[in-house]
């Protein structure tokens, strides 16, 4: 029995680790399956206390340090995507440390498909979109994952297929997923803090293609591609090879194509931006791999929003284009807005940017908002940090809040501009979360009078 601890995992029990929604949903899947556990969260009073005591009353939860926990005699530690594998209090368990995906990998029928999807940014946007194709297709399809409902309370639903958004913290922790279609849509910096560097997060999102039957990925960024042999199919935004997706001309049009073939005009499209098409073209190539429907897949593309707080157009006052993009919280995700956006606007971009950086180098955004900014307005505790790397690029002011850098954004735009909040930069320093710093994105937008009529997506 280790010395000092205070809390017992008793023997032929999981210790479940991270009380969140996803430690919930572990929790609630272990009782259904009659699997006994205990549970722990580091934190001493975590928000799913209350609920976690409501409906497991019985099961033993320790709260606080985890080298407290004598782990000895869990017959494996199961961890939500929140809690680092790495930290020396699971040193003695590593071989039984599984995450959420290994418990549904196990539970999920024979007969049932999985669709997996991850990438630095666009996740969410491809994982919906395809979902709405399945449906729209026939195909009784739960979403989720890393977005939404987790996928073990998808698994009690009982669906035929699983579309699954997957962080590289949950592959990290899963071998052979084995999905019907592994796709990988790009990678650029973030979590470096966890994953300790590119290569790390990078061998981790890679475990996506292990026993996957075939592989969607971006022609323009090498390392989506597999490591290992696999039937594999290609997007980018250039013209596409045989059998490959991209943007060709068409009738003088762009359109998405595969190879020679013209699926659909990419005005046709509601989402705004050229990195919407590719996520569009992402969407089409794992929907033929699944062998779906062509018609029934063009009328979902067509349909479809886009989701709010990703490069979503608020609309126009006095010509000026407003844009959240408040989901936009790393490099990579804000230079795809910017660059996205700028293609679709005869003015120039104001940009909005700024919180709480992650130690993320800047300086990537320095050439795009050369070519594309009339000015920087820059908020939030990294403020400085942006000024530092992107003031040589572009006119840089810094403000105290996010509504006083868009007072300065609407002094400056001038018809056929845009203000785009792609803050390259996480909200927590001022905002509760992303959402709610779209929201007051929003909330000043509608304060200063009513949306021209054509205000809509592009
Ligand atoms: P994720 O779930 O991976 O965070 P989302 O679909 O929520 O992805 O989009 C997050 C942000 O990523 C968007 O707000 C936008 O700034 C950026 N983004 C969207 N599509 C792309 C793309 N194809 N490449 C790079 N960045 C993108």
């Amino acid at each position: 029995m280790a010395e000092g601890c205070t809390f017992h995992v008793p023997s032929d029990h999981l210790l479940v680790v991270g009380l969140g929604v996803s430690g919930l949903a572990i929790a609630r899947h272990l009782k259904r399956h009659g699997i006994a556990f205990v549970m722990a969260d580091s934190r001493e009073q975590p928000a799913g206390a209350v609920q976690f005591r409501r409906e497991f009353g019985e099961v033993p939860l320790h709260c606080g340090d985890l080298a407290l926990i004598d782990m000895s005699a869990a017959r494996e530690v199961v961890i939500s995507p929140g809690v680092n594998p790495q930290q020396a209090v699971f040193e003695d368990v590593r071989e039984r440390l599984i995450g959420e995906l290994t418990l549904f990998k196990r539970a999920l029928p024979h007969n049932a498909k999985v669709i997996a999807i991850t990438g630095s940014n666009a996740k969410s946007t491809v994982t919906t979109l395809v979902g709405d194709i399945a449906r729209c297709c026939g195909v009784d399809a739960g979403v989720g994952g890393n977005l939404g409902t987790p996928a073990l309370t998808l698994l009690e639903q009982g669906h035929d297929l699983y579309v699954l958004e997957l962080s590289s913290f949950q592959l990290e922790m899963v071998e052979q997923l084995a999905p019907e279609v592994a796709c990988f849509l790009n990678l650029s910096e973030d979590h470096l803090d966890r994953h300790g560097d590119m290569a790390g997060y990078q061998a981790a999102k890679q475990r996506i293609f292990e026993g996957a039957q075939c592989a969607v990925v971006n022609r323009d960024d090498s390392v989506t591609w597999p490591q290992v042999t696999l039937p594999t199919h290609t997007f980018g935004i250039g013209a596409p090879a045989a059998d490959q997706w991209g943007i060709a001309v068409h009738n003088g049009e762009s359109w998405l194509c595969q190879g020679d073939q013209p699926w659909l005009a990419a005005s046709a499209l509601r989402v705004a931006g050229i990195h919407n098409v590719a996520n569009v073209l992402a969407a089409l190539a794992i929907s033929v791999a699944m062998g779906w429907p062509r018609e029934a897949v063009l009328t979902a593309v067509q349909r479809f929003n886009g989701l709010p707080h990703r490069v979503e157009v608020m609309g126009e006052h006095a010509g000026v284009r407003y844009i959240n993009d408040s989901k936009g919280t790393n490099v990579g995700a804000s230079l795809a807005a910017i660059e996205g956006i700028a293609a679709t606007l005869t003015g120039r971009i104001i940009w909005l940017g700024g919180g709480v950086g992650k130690g993320a180098d800047f300086s990537p955004l320095a050439p795009a908002l050369a070519a594309h900014a009339k000015a920087a307005l820059l908020f939030g505790r990294d403020a400085a940090l942006l000024e530092a790397a992107l003031g040589h690029a572009v006119a840089c002011q810094r403000f105290a809040t996010m509504e006083e850098a868009l007072a300065r954004g609407a002094e400056l735009a001038q018809a056929g501009d845009a203000v785009l909040l792609s803050p390259a930069c996480a909200s927590l320093d001022q905002f509760a979360n992303y959402e709610a710093r779209g929201d007051a994105f929003r909330a000043w937008f509608e304060r200063q009078g009513e949306p021209s009529a054509h205000a809509v997506k592009e």
